[in-house]
């Protein structure tokens, strides 16, 4: 039996406009109907549907995270089943939908990491947030910009060696390791349909070509954790990278002679970027300067958030078998290196509108809809007739109070101001 809903008198943060005191019908997992509110102000009350108040509060669509290695303990690469634990948790953090990340790790651990994403996306857990293809944070990246990234994991694309390059760089360990680029192809290969973004460095010898292998399979490749210079960026944009890892983070620095990678990405309108929006990774001015340059429809907030988020200050972590400390701002290696945030999407939120200035109604769209549309999520990210139900209802200070996904309830915020 579907179960109808009605979310009664919020205010509806569609495409572009908010509709003061809407209700919403949910007919299981879609949204039927979105009703303006009535003279007498009124809600409707469809016979049969369960009326939920949601008057004082925001009703958005559910945020989708495009880059989280993990929260409240858990690390993608942990052993065990991390991906659910993290799928579980994070409705409470308005996240409906989210790419669960890794960083460069050993074609075992790949693999395990990449067999659990596969099980989520077959069958969605009660209660969890839909597991996406994942995103590879890969082992093809630029020792020099590792930043939290293990250095023994890092490996050249498969291919041509270059001589001069690799007396440059430090060699990578391949082929000396005890695993090469193309094992890690090979799970890569083996797990297609569950590997969605590989974050690369486009300068390393061969990677253009891996660019159009990865891509040409159906792949999304992303461009970061690089040292490339803007012809190298456009180079690799022209051979089919669609992406920007964490802009502006772990990337050549952008002036006005040399606009490097972070010039690139922000000139080329057929790219889109992730932006950590937890104000400390990347300056307010210049989160404001991305959104300026790319518009809404070109900037993705992600957490990049470690095991970390949703601890308290102090608290230790995993981030890919190495031990990181929540510190007051970021996630940090024992040696103090950045290692990720400890934001999680309605923090990203509150940042955009608190701190960047921007209307809700843009914020929604870097939370939700344009990474929906981004990672090609049809029917997701937007509230809309006919859309999927998956929503967030959210307090005047835009905290959490309950969280849809498929049209049922899977967080309430039972402390929330608004329901007392
Ligand atoms: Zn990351």
């Amino acid at each position: 039996m579907t179960v109808r809903i009605v979310l009664a008198g919020g205010d509806l943060v569609l495409p572009g406009r908010v509709l003061p005191r809407g209700s919403l019908l949910l007919d299981g997992p879609r949204i039927e109907a979105i009703v303006e509110p009535s003279k007498g102000g009124a809600t409707p009350e469809p016979s049969g549907a369960a009326l939920v108040d949601v008057r004082n509060c925001y009703v958005l669509p559910g945020f989708v995270d495009a880059h989280v290695h993990g929260v409240e303990g858990f690390d993608t690469l942990d052993g065990g089943d991390p991906i659910a634990g993290i799928a579980a948790r994070l409705p409470r953090y308005g996240v409906t939908a989210f790419c669960p990340t890794t960083v460069a790790c050993g074609p075992r651990e790949l693999a395990r990491a990449l067999e659990q994403v596969g099980r989520a996306r077959a069958a969605r857990a009660e209660g969890s947030a839909r597991v996406l293809p994942a995103h590879l944070e890969s082992n093809f990246i630029n020792p020099k910009y590792q930043g939290a990234q293990p250095f023994d994991c890092l490996r050249l694309p498969p291919g041509l060696r270059d001589p001069a390059y690799e007396r440059r760089a430090p060699l990578y360990g391949a082929p000396d390791g005890d695993f090469s680029a193309d094992d890690i192809l090979n799970v890569i290969a083996s797990a297609r349909t569950d590997v969605g973004t590989v974050t690369l460095a486009p300068e390393l010898p061969g990677a253009l070509a891996l660019v159009r292998t990865l891509v040409s399979a159906g792949h999304r490749v992303s461009l970061g954790h690089s040292g490339a210079s803007f012809d190298e960026a456009i180079e690799a944009i022209e051979a089919g990278a669609g992406f920007a890892t964490h802009l502006f983070n772990r990337m050549t620095p952008m002036t006005h002679r040399a606009p490097g990678l972070p010039g690139a990405v922000l000139a080329r309108e057929d790219v889109h970027a992730e932006l950590i929006c937890d104000g400390y990774h990347v300056h307010p001015a210049m989160c404001r300067v991305a959104i300026g340059a790319k518009g809404i429809t070109g900037v993705m907030a992600i957490t990049d958030g470690t095991g970390g988020s949703g601890l308290a200050p102090g608290s230790t972590a995993w981030l890919g078998g190495r031990s990181i400390r929540v510190g007051p701002r970021a996630a940090e290696l024992e040696d103090g290196t950045l290692a990720g945030s400890t934001l999680t999407m309605d923090g990203a939120l509150r940042m955009l509108v608190g701190i960047i200035g921007l209307p809700l109604v843009d914020a929604a769209a870097l939370c939700s809809t344009t990474p929906a549309r981004a990672l090609g999520l049809t029917g997701l990210g937007l509230i809309a007739e006919g859309a999927v139900a998956d929503i967030v209802v959210l307090d005047r200070s835009l905290r959490v109070v309950r969280t849809f996904i498929d049209g049922r309830e899977v967080y309430v915020n039972t402390g929330a101001a608004a329901l007392r």
